[in-house]
């Protein structure tokens, strides 16, 4: 998701434009299994009739499911994801009842010092809700009971799935695209008539923490890996893009092929097959232009935006196309190579959203704020939850954060900026929220944030402060070797915060626990000090309780300069560096001392600015 805030200050003051079918691939066998590691398996086989005046959609589902855990399931859950958009839904009433919503779900009506936020979602009419209406489920043929909370539906199996058993559940339902609140719906503010996000009933996932079947509140998701084949009927006017390689692009034209026997009648039904993804999302409109890409060794781009936007709009979707290929390479270089054949941008009217193969984003922005500011961070999701799929619900900061991370570095690169720390709007945010006195750590829950900011500092800037800060911790270089060999090792699975530490302690050799714990699990703050210079000794103090290696700078009274490094002891051992290796430094003793070789004029703890030290104006005595 697109970051949507960013200071606490005021709070605390083509389809590969193939012709011919193409056959599905089946999802790539695990890597050797991890610790046991195993995950489950859902192929998708759905067929949809939308009817373009009511937005209602009939569908057929069919779903291969296959229990790769050790445990008999005598129950599992679907998702019914547009339920949420509904008057009193569990997500209206968090809208209604959270400090600060976010303003897409309840927009300010009253002033800025005394706010009125009012739910659009208690203000749907009748045909403007979201709904998914089951009318039949079965398992092997057979009716099953099932039971409906809101967005979540617990089925009662009749023969529970045995370790290893593959199942067949068959489900046909209805149901219509609410008015778009946020991310899916229809009719949004810029005219895109469907964006079809997170809109089919969709199996929860069982790991080894067992079932996931969250309700939707806001905030996002967790799914199944599988392959998927659906079938999508439309008006014939309308251009589809999303997740999928088009089957029968020589029926539908659209810009997926200039060869064309289109079939007679007023709907065309679109034929995709997505292999080895954990979702399916698509927009359709009768008024997208559709342009097309190839990135050298990479996937086909594909771009879908309203041809009726302002003509400096349309130059902003045409400027943005180069950029965005060049970011799919940077990406693909920077942690590991794109693995489909397409990825599409489209315009879906709504702040930004990743998905599979594709994203949905606002499409009349500024170049700056629609391909800097949204593009680089939605495509950076593919690597960082798509393909690195961790529980978006549990561990908010592995997608927001590590995608924050990679898109401030890209545009840094690309743009050839030259910012010694292209993420310093980052500590600076989560400095702000360290010191504020609220900051709830990033282990909650990402819907149990207090209010709205607090997920977002957290999520956004602290996971990315995670990330950029271990390089401090380990070194440049063994990050880098980190994210390739993370991404290299939990590519199409599940990771979690421990996957990917345990990931930097083999490629650095150094121990990390204490980092994950205290920076992810705990509000523990760093704060370290210059306590005092005597002549040519130095004295610093640790005041946080969170421990760091230290980089120094000693400045001396003759103005030449040493870096000092100062090794954490627990970490038993230190990261490469050029600088002068000192003792190491236990995290109990409160002080450390250094003696150096010539009188001192000034001392810097972090002159880079890599460490998130919550009070930096202690860093720095200049005895000058
Ligand atoms: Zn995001």
């Amino acid at each position: 998701m697109r970051k949507f805030l960013v200071c606490l200050s005021a709070v605390v003051a083509v389809f590969s434009c193939n012709a011919t079918e193409k056959p599905i691939q089946d999802s790539k066998p695990l890597q050797p299994p991890i610790n046991g590691y195993w995950q489950q398996k859902a192929d998708y086989k759905m067929e949809i009739d939308m009817d373009v005046e009511t937005y209602q959609f009939k569908g057929k589902q069919n779903i291969k499911y296959t229990n790769n855990s050790p445990d008999v399931l005598d129950k599992v859950f679907y998702h019914l994801y547009f339920n949420a958009f509904q008057p009193n839904s569990e997500m209206d009433a968090r809208v209604q009842s959270i400090r600060k919503p976010d303003a897409r779900f309840a927009p300010n009506v009253g002033t800025k010092e005394n706010p009125i936020y009012e739910s659009r979602i208690a203000k749907l009419e009748p045909n403007e809700i979201g709904y998914i209406d089951i009318k039949s489920l079965r398992q092997n043929g057979k009716k099953l009971v099932y039971t409906i909370s809101g967005t979540v539906v617990q089925v009662k199996l009749n023969t529970p799935i045995q370790p290893g058993e593959t199942v067949s559940f068959d489900m046909v339902f209805k149901g219509q695209v609410p008015i778009q609140i946020r991310r899916s719906g229809r009719n949004n503010k810029e005219g895109v008539a469907l964006s079809m996000a997170q809109w089919y009933p969709k199996l929860a996932e069982y790991d080894d923490e067992g079932w996931h079947a969250y309700a939707y509140i806001a905030r996002e998701f967790h799914g199944v890996w599988g392959n998927y084949d659906v079938k999508i009927t439309i008006d014939k006017t309308y251009t589809i893009g999303g997740t999928g390689y088009l089957q029968n692009a020589d029926e539908i034209g659209h810009g997926y092929t200039t060869k064309t026997v289109i079939p007679k009648g007023d709907k065309l039904t679109w034929h995709f097959i997505a292999p080895n993804v954990h979702d399916f999302t698509w927009a359709a409109d009768p008024e997208y232009a559709h342009d097309t890409l190839q990135v050298p060794d990479g996937p086909m781009l594909h771009f879908l935006y309203k041809k009726t936007m302002p003509q400096e709009n349309l130059d902003i979707w045409k400027k943005i196309q180069p950029y965005s290929a060049q970011l799919m390479t940077y990406f693909s270089d920077l942690v590991g190579k794109y693995p489909y054949e397409q990825y599409s941008i489209i315009q879906g009217g709504d702040g930004g959203m990743e998905y599979g193969m594709c994203t949905l984003l606002l499409g009349e922005g500024t170049f700056e704020g629609l391909f800097k500011g949204t593009i680089s961070h939605e495509m950076a999701h593919t690597w960082f939850q798509f393909l690195l799929a961790n529980n978006e619900a549990k561990h908010e900061w592995m997608d927001e954060g590590f995608a924050t991370y990679i898109e401030y570095k890209a545009m840094n690169d690309i743009f050839v900026e030259g910012t010694i720390n292209p993420w310093s709007n980052a500590y600076e945010a989560y400095s702000s929220l360290a010191n504020s006195g609220i900051e709830q750590p990033m282990t909650t829950f990402a819907d149990k944030y207090d209010f709205n900011q607090l997920y977002s500092i957290a999520a956004y800037y602290k996971g990315c402060v995670f990330m950029s800060q271990l390089g401090y911790v380990i070194g440049e270089d063994n990050l880098d070797k980190t994210i390739k060999r993370y991404f290299k090792e939990w590519v199409f699975k599940h990771p979690k915060p421990l996957d990917f530490i345990r990931v930097a302690e083999k490629v650095s050799g150094l121990e990390l626990d204490w980092y994950l714990v205290s920076f992810t699990q705990t509000t523990d703050v760093i704060d370290y000090a210059v306590k005092s210079v005597d002549d040519k000794t130095v004295t610093l103090e640790r005041i946080g309780i969170m421990p760091m290696p230290i980089d120094l700078k000693v400045t001396y009274t003759d103005d030449s300069s040493e870096d000092f490094y100062i090794p954490l002891r627990q970490m038993r051992g230190q990261k490469p560096t050029s600088a002068i290796t000192k003792d190491d430094w236990a995290w109990s003793y409160p002080t450390y001392s250094l003696e150096t070789s010539k009188t001192i004029k000034s001392v810097e703890i972090d002159p880079n600015g890599f460490m998130a030290d919550v009070n930096r104006k202690n860093n720095l005595l200049d005895l000058q």
